[in-house]
């Protein structure tokens, strides 16, 4: 066995034989692949094969339609049928929230060009006469998917890897990883045979790879033991039944009926496809146990759970109901394997946190759908060091180190069973909550906040009169927390409000080299000692990778904020960076501060006489003036008795300020404030009126218009790229271009609802862009929304459409900041 090579794949299941392939085929000549088993023979041998197309996320949905095409080229390549089924993807309705939920879809699907169509009950009935219809909305159906064989996929893409040059070793286990500070020494063990049991054996080697990927499936805890991290793969027990024929099945196929299309109700938590004349019934049903939290025993193979037919006795009887002719017949297999999971579904693809050249593949639930695709995009990250997609909401470092084993089996075992639940767009989990509080968190919920999660923490959303009901307030349309949301809006606009922004990502940046590195690091001037600058910190390929607001407190000591949602994310890019360029800039000290400060945001015409109220100075009536405090700068002032980092910017586009305080005065800064806000009338406010404020300055969000999939210049911030000097990814962000550029757009939209940021927009019948935010503008009375169009439509005044509830709507692009474009609001003195 070769003992060097440039990169070593550790696990043989779907996932890590497609990386292997696509390394392969992305010109690394030099890849090797270990498996300590049979190839497949983790989760992919009793997977059911399904591959849907369907999928709520826009990286997601790229990655399963890359898999859809590429294994419809597979036995072309290497000869071996991979038992493609392409039957397609009925997904039913059995109430009008559900169609709903699959137009926002198809807008998701049409903007990475998915095909889909509608049925009507009577289409379906038509068509697939077994199936009852009566209680049914409609379906929205996918025509180019179906189910594939799970090994023999596996199988066809082993071969085109080794044909490709990849060397395939069975039977030798990982158990050891060692980072030389330039490669990876990998110890593995040979495994064998013994009385039906792997052990491993006294044979071992050590593998030296510049490059490891891990797609080591419900083994994950493992790995991240043996690499001394944390991830939060776990699997979950899945099962599925299978049928003995169904007479009426063979009946109708005889009689030259289609096969039905994978069937799946979602109101009733289940997928059913056809085998053999019978069904395949899969459920996603309540309380499904975590499994194997700390890793899996020895003893545990290629094998199976007992069958737990009570446990899905509810979705059985619903196939029942939806197949009527299938009471008659019995039971024939069944399978209940374990298939990991992660807190939010999705798996955990890119850098590892804290490892060079290490990299993850771990966590999937739907990996044979995702594995051609993960591959492909892997691939590209590891080889060209940045993919097509934006891969940031993939990325294994979403979860940071307060994360746990209870925290991720609750959050996985909930993440399971809302598989098939409405994926409303305003939805908040419950599971492992609250678990992340700022301090104020009590005062917030006495005063009726409604929470939601960003990164484990809460985060107020809106706040709303007691009794109120957040869960049935939720809808894809304007749900029973619009009202509340637009008087928070209106209050910041016309008087003042207060926002909790304690889940702000920060870092302190300091030490000789850290001036010259953050000028290298971020694309903008860097500020004067007490400014604040906006800027961005590029990937090589010239993306956007994190938008800081950089503080100068002194000449070499910044402090750095960036998106709530981030932290571990922004913190591994600016760790590594940092260390590498040390010996080029000099010594740099970096922390991530996040949890030493909580953060408020005031903000509104009235913010100002809110904090003259509290402000101590020897001059407090003109402390926080224009020309004491201008805009842009930053000043410690005392509230009360708290020392306060104050901030003179204002992600609302209002006269406002953000107060970073020491955590531990919180409560008492909050009460300062509250009290001295009743007279003004200032009223608590969440982030989602937050989010519809920013819209009407077209402010960029990191996440939505900002991310790794366009350059600062193609978001449009020229006043925020410095390009008389140079930068990391400069020369990338300029050979790019501007493919699509982003813009506000103000929209006449339904009644009924605003755009949620998933949209496709059209110039007539052409598609030319997607929006990437949406919401409701209390500046202009309608419906705003931020996207990508062609560079060339992106212009104020161009009229286009949005396509929301499967219809088109008028919509016109504004200038930039409609509202106060001047940004005389925000600099009003006082
Ligand atoms: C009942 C059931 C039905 C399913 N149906 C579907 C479906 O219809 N569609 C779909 O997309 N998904 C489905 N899934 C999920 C799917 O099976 C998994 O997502 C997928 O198989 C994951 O592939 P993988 O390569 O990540 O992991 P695995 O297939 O588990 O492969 C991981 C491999 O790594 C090896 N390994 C681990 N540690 C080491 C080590 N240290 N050294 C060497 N090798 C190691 C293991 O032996 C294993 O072979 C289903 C799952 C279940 C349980």
């Amino acid at each position: 066995m070769k003992t060097h090579v440039k990169a070593l794949v550790v696990g043989g299941g779907a996932v890590g034989t497609s990386i292997a392939y696509h390394l392969a085929r992305g010109g690394w000549d030099d890849v090797m692949l270990l498996e300590r088993d049979e190839l497949t023979s983790g989760s992919t041998w009793h997977a059911a094969g399904l591959l849907p197309l369907f999928n709520m996320s826009y990286a997601t949905t790229h990655i399963h339609k890359y898999s859809v095409d590429f294994y419809k080229t597979l036995e072309e390549e290497t000869g071996l049928n991979a038992g493609f089924s392409i039957v397609g993807n009925l997904r039913m309705a059995q109430t009008d929230a559900r169609m709903d939920e699959y137009m926002l879809y198809a807008s998701t699907a049409e903007t990475a060009g998915v095909p889909y169509e509608w049925m009507t009950p009577a289409q379906i009935k038509d068509r697939w006469p077994l199936v009852r219809t009566e209680d049914l909305k409609g379906a929205i159906f996918h025509p180019t998917d179906g189910y594939i064989n799970p090994a023999d996929v596996t199988m066809a893409m082993a071969k085109g890897a080794r044909q490709r040059g990849v060397m395939i070793e069975r039977k030798w286990q990982v158990d050891g990883y060692h980072w030389t500070g330039s490669e990876w020494q990998v110890t593995v063990t040979k495994m064998v045979e013994k009385g039906g049991n792997l052990v491993p054996s006294d044979e071992t080697t050590v593998i030296t790879a510049e490059h490891v990927v891990t797609a080591t499936g419900n083994h994950a805890q493992r790995t991240a033991r043996l690499l001394g991290i944390k991830t939060p793969a776990i699997p979950v027990e899945h099962q599925f039944i299978v049928t003995e024929p169904d007479p009426a099945l063979v009946e109708y196929r005889k009689q030259g009926g289609a096969e039905h299309p994978v069937l799946r109700d979602a109101d009733a938590k289940w997928y059913v496809r056809e085998e053999r004349g019978g069904w395949i019934l899969g459920p996603y049903e309540r309380n499904a146990p975590a499994r194997f939290a700390y890793g899996v025993p020895d003893s545990f193979r290629a094998d199976l759970f007992p069958l737990d037919l009570e446990r899905i006795e509810e979705e059985y009887m619903s196939m029942i109901h939806r197949i009527p002719s299938s009471e008659e017949v019995g039971l024939k297999d069944d399978y209940n394997g374990p298939i990991c999971y992660t807190p939010d579904g999705n798996p955990l693809v890119g850098p590892a946190p804290g490892l060079r050249n290490m990299w993850l593949a771990e966590g999937f639930s739907f990996g044979i759908t995702a594995a051609g695709g993960t591959g492909y995009y892997l691939a590209q990250l590891m080889i060209e060091g940045e993919a097509e997609i934006d891969m940031a909401s993939l990325d294994p470092k979403r979860y940071g180190s307060w994360m746990t084993t209870d925290y991720a089996v609750a959050k996985n075992e909930e993440a399971y069973e809302h598989v098939y639940i409405l994926h409303h767009p305003d939805e908040e989990r419950e599971a492992a909550r609250p678990l992340r509080t700022s301090p104020a968190y009590d005062r917030q919920k006495a005063a009726g906040a409604q929470f939601g999660q960003v990164n484990g923490w809460e985060r107020p959303n809106y706040y709303a009169p007691e009794g109120f009901d957040d869960h049935a307030a939720r809808s894809f349309r304007r749900g029973g927390w619009w009202s509340h949301v637009v008087e928070e809006a209106k209050a910041i606009r016309e008087g003042v409000g207060l926002i909790d922004a304690t889940a702000f990502t920060k870092h302190l940046v300091k030490g000789p080299g850290a001036t010259a590195f953050l000028d290298w690091f971020t694309c903008n001037k860097l500020p004067k000692v007490g400014r604040i600058n906006l800027t961005y910190a590029l990937t090589t390929a010239g993306t956007t990778r994190t938008e800081y607001t950089i503080v100068r407190l002194a000449e070499d000591e910044y402090y750095l904020v960036s998106a709530g949602a981030w932290t571990a994310y922004d913190s591994d890019f600016l760790q590594k960076a940092i260390e590498d360029k040390i010996p080029e800039f000099g010594w740099i000290s970096c922390h991530d501060v996040t949890t030493q400060w909580g953060v408020f945001a005031i903000a509104g015409p009235k913010s100002r006489d809110v904090l003259n109220e509290i402000v101590r100075d020897a001059e407090p009536e003109t402390v926080l003036s224009n020309k004491r405090f201008p805009w842009l700068t930053m000043r410690e002032i005392e509230l009360g008795m708290c020392p306060v980092r104050a901030i003179r910017v204002a992600y609302t586009g209002e006269l406002g300020w953000e107060l970073h305080h020491p955590i531990e005065m919180q409560n008492y800064l909050w009460d300062q404030l509250v009290a001295a806000g009743e007279k003004h009338g200032m009223k608590l406010v969440g982030a989602r009126a937050q989010n519809w404020l920013r819209q009407e300055k077209s402010y960029r969000a990191f996440g939505t218009e900002l991310g790794r999939d366009a350059t600062p210049a193609e978001a449009d911030l020229p006043r925020f790229i410095d390009l008389a000097k140079e930068f990391h990814g400069k020369a990338a962000m300029e050979a790019t271009g501007i493919r699509a550029k982003c813009v506000t757009l103000l929209i006449d939209g339904p009644e009924d609802a605003d755009p949620w940021g998933r949209e496709a927009l059209y110039d007539g019948d052409t598609k030319v862009g997607r929006l990437t935010s949406g919401g409701y503008s209390v500046a202009f009375g309608k419906s705003i929304g931020m996207g990508y169009v062609s560079p060339d439509l992106a212009v104020p005044g161009t009229k286009l459409k949005v396509k929301m509830f499967d219809q088109l709507w008028d919509c016109e692009i504004t200038e930039d900041s409609p509202y106060d474009p001047k940004n005389e609001v925000i600099r009003k003195d006082g």
